[in-house]
């Protein structure tokens, strides 16, 4: 009996998992819902939906959504200001803090409140001065609205426009700068400590940064314009270096006159100079100088009394034709090679007492040695171009250690002139056979004792204008003619032996 119950409950679930089999077997249609978000999509992340099934809400579905991707649109992030230019933010409008980059706004750097603006050049540019501004930096903007709202340069700082305010520290131009002259006295006697000049400056009129004591920084933006520094522009300043750029041509006088800390002054290679103007580099520091090859001119006194200058070199190939009077008076130079292309040498130009080595390269066309132009220097001896026509008054005038002076055979000599060479430490001395001209004194206090003459003859001799006021030691020295083949009676004639005088 409790056999077959047994069996009849195992059929039973037999029977009911087989129904329950059929049963779940049995497929539908899912009958899904609407998509819906469970999470959103961003600019760059994606987001996710899901439905459900509506006959067996356990029935469900999931995708993902794309991201949106960023909607960019410039914005303006910074209004400008005094000092700097307005600037757009390239931002998403989806999520200000998408970013990728800023660029200008296109409003510019106001300027320092204050300042007044001129028109000029036909109301196609500005001039700015100082208007109200007084005190601290001031910031000289690129760019200036006119009354059509339109932007126009502002090219020139204008005369006079900083000039005797104590109060102005410094000045600064903005990076787009358009600023192409600094006018006359534009920043004199102000306090402005240092300055960066825009590339776009062509011209620094007069005195534009004279006497500005604080001054110490100089600074030229590379690739800049810059043609002219004229007269005074940083005269009586405290800077102590310069470097010259290439683009300039002139140097002013007393470009730099006066800066008494100022050491170290350099040229950029391969530049435009012609010309240092009269006294430009006077009373400064500098303690060497390699002048530029193409320079023509270094002006009366440019370097003078420069007692910390002891070397002077000029760049081969230099084209200089003239050092002007006083030019390297005063200074502390040992030796100088004067080179080929100089014409003429003022008066009292190496008038330097440490100045023991002059040179002249070969082929010099120097005609005329300035009056006193190698007065008191220490030089042991000295050969003359045979270019030379005229010594001028006391060129070696109390050079003390001088006992060689060497003419060559052709010498074009013909003035000697007064004091020449008083006071040097000669024995002898070659007139060169066109000497016309001995003015007094020419060889006063010297241990004249022998002239060796290129004229033939007394005759010849006879013809020399010679001033006899202090000229007895010339006119009472032994004196030897020329003659180029042995004479039948000796003692009396001299001939050329490997470049020196050799008696008969
Ligand atoms: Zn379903
Ligand atoms: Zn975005």
């Amino acid at each position: 009996m409790k056999k077959k119950i047994l069996w009849a409950i195992m059929l039973t679930c037999i029977i009911a998992l087989a129904v329950a089999f059929v049963a779940c077997s049995k497929k539908h249609t899912h009958d899904w819902g609407d998509w819906t978000e469970t999470t959103a999509p961003t600019c760059t992340e994606k987001g996710e939906e899901i439905r459900v099934c509506k006959t067996d809400s356990s029935h469900t579905d999931k995708r993902g959504i794309d991201p949106i991707g960023h909607d960019m649109v410039w914005v303006v992030t910074a209004a400008a200001t005094e000092t700097t230019d307005g600037v757009e933010t390239h931002t998403c409008a989806r999520d200000s803090t998408h970013t990728d980059g800023n660029r200008f706004s296109g409003e510019y750097a106001t300027g320092t409140a204050g300042l007044e603006y001129t028109l000029i050049d036909e109301d196609k540019a500005f001039s700015v001065s100082r208007g109200e501004v007084s005190e601290g930096s001031v910031f000289i903007p690129a760019y200036r609205k006119n009354d059509s709202n339109e932007y126009l340069p502002v090219t020139v700082i204008a005369d006079n426009a900083f000039w005797l305010q104590s109060g102005i520290t410094g000045v600064i131009f903005a990076a787009d700068s358009q600023v192409e002259t600094i006018g006359v006295n534009a920043f004199r006697n102000t306090a402005i400590t240092n300055i960066t000049i825009p590339a776009s400056v062509k011209t620094i009129n007069s005195s534009a940064l004279n006497g500005c004591a604080n001054l110490t920084g100089v600074i030229f933006e590379s690739g800049i314009l810059l043609e002219t520094i004229d007269s005074f522009v940083f005269a009586n300043s405290s800077i102590t270096s310069i470097t010259i750029p290439a683009s300039v041509k002139t140097i002013g006088m007393y470009a730099f006159s006066g800066c008494a800390s100022l050491t170290s002054v350099a040229f950029e290679t391969g530049g435009a100079l012609e010309a240092i103007g009269d006294a430009a580099f006077v009373n400064t520091a500098v303690t060497s100088i390699l002048i530029p090859a193409g320079v023509t001119e270094i002006g009366n006194s440019a370097f003078n009394n420069c007692a910390s200058l002891e070397s002077v070199t000029f760049e081969a190939g230099s084209a200089l034709e003239t050092i002007g009077a006083t030019a390297f008076n005063n200074t502390a130079i040992t030796s100088i090679v004067i080179p080929a292309s100089v014409k003429e040498i003022g008066a009292q130009a190496f008038s330097v007492t440490s100045l023991a080595s002059v040179i002249f390269e070969s082929g010099i066309l120097l005609e005329t040695i300035g009056n006193s132009a190698f007065s008191n220097t220490a030089i042991t001896s000295i050969i003359i171009p045979a270019s030379v026509k005229e010594i001028g008054i006391s060129a070696f005038n109390g050079c003390d250690k001088l006992t060689n002076i060497t003419f060559t055979s052709d010498s074009a000599l013909e003035t000697i002139s007064g004091s020449a060479f008083r006071d040097t430490a000669i024995t002898s001395i070659i007139i060169p056979a066109g000497v016309e001209t001995i003015n007094s004194s020419a060889f006063v206090n010297t241990s004249l004792t022998t002239v060796f003459y290129g004229g033939a003859d007394a005759d010849a001799w006879g013809e020399i204008s010679i001033t006899t006021t202090g000229n007895n030691f010339l006119i009472n020295a032994a004196r030897y003619y020329y003659s180029a083949t042995e004479p039948a009676t000796a003692g009396s004639f001299w001939h050329w032996a490997d470049g020196v005088p050799s008696i008969w």
